[in-house]
């Protein structure tokens, strides 16, 4: 079975962020299902270079604004690219989404428009020997790729639209409509209007066959009006095709029988080398070596979302708890601040590096216990997923993809040995103060700690269930005669 993937980012040729390691990912972990999936992302500066063995398969003069072609090639990491050539709309420095001046490129609705039209071209076989039978859109620079395949009259392909972020929808005035080849007659609430702009995620969630996002839990938190950044109404009207799939991670790059950025390698059933991690990253850290104190880390963006000034109310809790805190992260000032403000009043209790560190980011994940992450909201998270696999129990947010990806050490999971860390709610500083305080009370308790850590290391998460999910779902799309 054929799958165009629609997306803006894919890693390792262009990334800002998780959607870049997902679109690098899964057309791999697919393949191994024996789906051939192809990309189309936009060819930015470098990306042509990144292309192993580039072919042009496809010329079309001109596409808003000036000549395309299609570029097919294959990554360092051998996924299969093909990259839209189109210098008037990517051909600059800067971020794929911003100019150098921190404003949106003026023309993002033709640039990421030119993306969904060249999907629907190839969808609807403009590339001869390879269509696709599911074109699968990513966000919402890819949005409007099922909507120009619904409105053609040609036999399409099925689709489906996943959602990365809801928080970023791709509005744009009324009067791209006609720039953007969208007829008149779409812009309506059934179709690409919302509230008098048309709106690309908007536009894919109406016209695709199937929606997906990143977790069940955020699944359906997204269809309330807490969470659904007012595409809630639309997303309860497609209940029946709206599902979550977690993401998987890296299972290659974050392992800690093979991590290049640890002090000591270690395994689910040969744990000891977690201990040496915990003293290297302690003085690393300047806190004191200490085996014995709870080490509670953290390893996020600074933003409101995250809820670290939650974690900031805390810091009394956790300190008279006889715990330490590994603190990484930048971005908003005021957090920043608190958390250097707190290292400072507390040497050898509190440390850390206020920044951006991947190489810390592993070591932190091999020597802490705890990684704490009070998001107030999580599509689905990757940090948690990452602890599991180097035994640092998670204490999450009960809610998005923490609530389906962590299984809580409460009374009944600890009986049937399933329990994998600890989930808090609601998400008050006063509820996380109180899961603190059960942190510690397992700590204490040697043994079953241990237990609970070698369960979490030996949790699936990898790509091949996500995978496995996604081909359940393109099967149930597909014509019958797609193999
Ligand atoms: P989000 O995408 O909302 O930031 P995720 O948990 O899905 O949150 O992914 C965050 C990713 O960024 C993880 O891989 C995490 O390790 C990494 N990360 C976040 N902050 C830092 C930092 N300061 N230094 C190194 N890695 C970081």
């Amino acid at each position: 079975m054929r799958v165009l993937f629609v997306a803006s980012e894919l890693y390792p040729l262009v990334k800002t962020g998780g959607l870049a390691d997902v679109c690098g990912a899964l057309p791999l972990a697919l393949a191994q299902q024996r789906f051939d999936v192809r990309a189309l992302i936009p060819a930015y500066p470098g990306v042509l270079d990144g292309l192993r063995s580039p072919v042009t398969r496809l010329r079309m003069d001109p596409l808003f604004g000036g000549a395309v072609r299609v570029v097919a090639g294959l990554t360092e990491t051998g996924a299969h690219v093909f990259a839209l050539d189109a210098p008037h709309l990517f051909a600059r420095k800067g971020n794929p989404y911003v100019g150098p001046d921190g404003r949106d490129w003026p023309d993002n609705h033709l640039r990421f428009g030119a993306l969904s039209w060249m999907a629907r071209e190839i969808g609807l076989g403009r590339l001869g020997d390879w269509r696709p039978d599911i074109v699968h859109a990513h966000d919402w620079q890819a949005g409007l790729a099922p909507a120009y395949l619904a409105l053609s009259r040609d036999r399409r392909p099925a689709t489906v639209i996943t959602i990365h972020n809801i928080a970023f929808q791709g509005l744009f005035p009324a009067d791209t409509l006609t720039p953007l080849r969208l007829p008149q007659s779409a812009f309506t609430p059934e179709g690409v209007e919302y509230h008098g702009k048309v709106g690309f995620l908007k536009a894919g969630l109406h016209y695709a066959d199937q929606i997906t996002t990143v977790s069940p839990t955020y699944a359906r938190e997204i269809q309330t009006p807490e969470f659904g950044e007012g595409l809630d109404g639309l997303l309860r009207h497609r209940a029946r095709q709206l599902t979550g799939i977690v993401n998987g991670i890296d299972a290659g790059k974050w392992n800690p029988a093979a991590d290049g950025s640890i002090a000591a390698r270690y395994t689910a059933t040969k744990p000891e080398g977690k201990g040496a991690n915990k003293a290297a990253l302690q003085s690393r850290l300047g806190l004191q070596v200490n085996a014995g104190a709870p080490l509670f880390c953290v390893i996020s963006r600074m933003s409101a979302q995250k809820g670290l000034d939650l974690l900031l109310a805390n810091l009394p809790t956790l300190l008279a708890g006889g715990g330490q805190l590994a603190v990484l992260g930048n971005g908003d000032a005021n957090l920043e601040t608190g958390f250097r403000n707190a290292m400072t009043a507390n040497p050898g209790r509190i440390g850390g590096v206020i920044g951006y560190d991947e190489p810390l980011a592993h070591l932190m994940q091999a020597g802490a216990d705890v990684i704490v992450v009070p998001s107030r909201f999580e599509p689905c998270g990757l940090t948690q997923l990452y602890g599991l696999r180097y035994g640092t129990l998670p204490l999450v947010a009960r809610l998005g993809g923490l609530a389906d990806t962590v299984i809580d050490a409460n009374e009944a999971a600890m009986h049937d040995g399933v329990a994998t860390g600890f989930q808090f709610a609601p998400v008050t500083a006063e509820a996380l103060g109180n899961a603190f305080t059960r942190v510690f009370e397992l700590y204490a308790r040697k043994d079953a700690w241990r237990q609970v850590v070698h369960r979490a290391m030996t949790r699936k998460v990898g790509w091949q269930e996500p995978a496995e999910k996604y081909a359940a779902l393109y099967r149930s799309l597909a014509p019958p005669d797609a193999v």
